[in-house]
């Protein structure tokens, strides 16, 4: 009887102690496992913060050597001549650096500097790099755009260069000046994270970058807004305070592809409220946004990027796009077609 008894306990105390082992290591890989997790959300390295000071002159140049040097043996990237230029003067790329462009890609066409060079040579490099791609990476590329030939007929010509548009259409006026980071008080007391663009209610709004819609609706500080997002998901566009009872193109929805260049709403002076379609803002404008996610958990919170459009509003206003108006509906449309193949390419992904 005792030796059965002895048998029971220590077959008790040998289980005990194996289910004591399969705790400890369960809770040890549970612990291991959250670790790994944390590690995966604190080492992750992605870029948290940018302040982009790059002036529209500075654009202009990087962008002309670029197109121009297309063709060439040597294309120079304009990314790449801005990345050099603000490592040279700490990010803030104005009329004076702008030198550094001009230096880095006499160097780079006489091959005697690679962008590997530049990498391992310069610290901040990557970091610009990295940062300015986010910011310009869907503005420059091969595209298709409607001309007319000489008897007048609509051709598709073949081009290489800017392919992103101005927010505001062609021969439609407006006003702007430097006003990011400026102090805003609906709401709570914050800064102004865009740009303004000031001009007469139903003033065609236009699609800078193409892209898909993400947004779209009543928001209580935009009003009508309309939120595009770059297809590398790196950038997204803010259009707000859209006119009131009419603020989107015909038919627009969540989730469509919208090229550069097309209608996309039209301005007004709606925000400010909770009740939806009320014209609360004093100033008929258009707000423009940019802000870049580099790492989805900065999409909404505190991480939030957003950057300062004036000067891009600047480079971008040479290329505004021609829009026609339909009598009958009243809407605006655009003049000429375009085809960025990158539209295509995204189609071709989502089937
Ligand atoms: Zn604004």
């Amino acid at each position: 009887m005792k030796k059965i008894k002895e048998q029971r306990y220590q077959y008790m105390m040998t289980a005990l102690a194996v289910i004591t082992m399969v705790l400890v290591i369960g809770i040890y890989m549970a612990e291991r496992c959250e670790d790994e997790k944390l590690m995966a959300v604190t080492s992750e390295d992605y870029i948290k913060w940018v302040d982009y000071r790059v002036s529209a002159e500075a654009m202009k140049k990087a962008c002309r050597l670029d197109v121009e040097s297309y063709y060439e043996e040597v294309h120079l990237d304009w990314i790449v001549l801005l990345a050099y230029a603000a490592v040279q003067c700490g990010g803030k790329i104005d009329k004076t650096s702008i030198t550094y462009i001009d230096e880095i890609a006499q160097k780079m066409t006489e091959k005697e500097i690679t962008v590997e060079e530049l990498k391992s040579t310069y610290k901040h490099f990557d970091y610009y790099y990295e940062a300015y791609e986010a910011v310009l990476g869907g503005l420059l590329g091969e595209y298709e755009i409607e001309t007319l030939d000489k008897e007048g007929k609509s051709i598709m010509e073949k081009k290489y260069g800017l392919k992103a548009f101005s927010p505001i259409a062609k021969g439609f006026p407006y006003q702007d000046y430097e006003d990011f980071g400026v102090s805003r008080s609906y709401g709570y007391e914050r800064k102004h994270l865009g740009h303004d663009m000031m001009g007469a209610v139903g003033t065609p709004v236009i699609c800078c970058e193409s892209g898909y819609v993400e947004a779209l609706g009543w928001n209580k500080y935009g009003g009508w807004r309309i939120g595009i997002r770059s297809f590398d998901k790196k950038r997204y566009y803010y259009y707000a305070h859209l006119r009131q009872n009419r603020p989107y193109a015909a038919g627009l929805e969540i989730g469509d592809v919208v090229t550069a260049g097309d209608v996309i709403g039209y301005m007004g002076r709606t925000g400010y409220s909770e009740t939806e379609n009320v014209n609360n803002i004093e100033t008929v404008h258009l707000h423009m946004g940019l802000q870049l996610i580099f790492d989805e958990s900065q999409k909404e919170g505190n991480n939030e990027i957003w950057i300062d459009f004036y000067q891009l509003a600047q480079f971008l206003h040479v290329n505004q796009s021609e829009v026609v108006r339909d009598n009958e509906t009243k809407e605006w449309y655009r003049k000429f077609k375009m085809l960025d193949y990158i539209v295509e390419e995204f189609a071709k992904e989502q089937k």
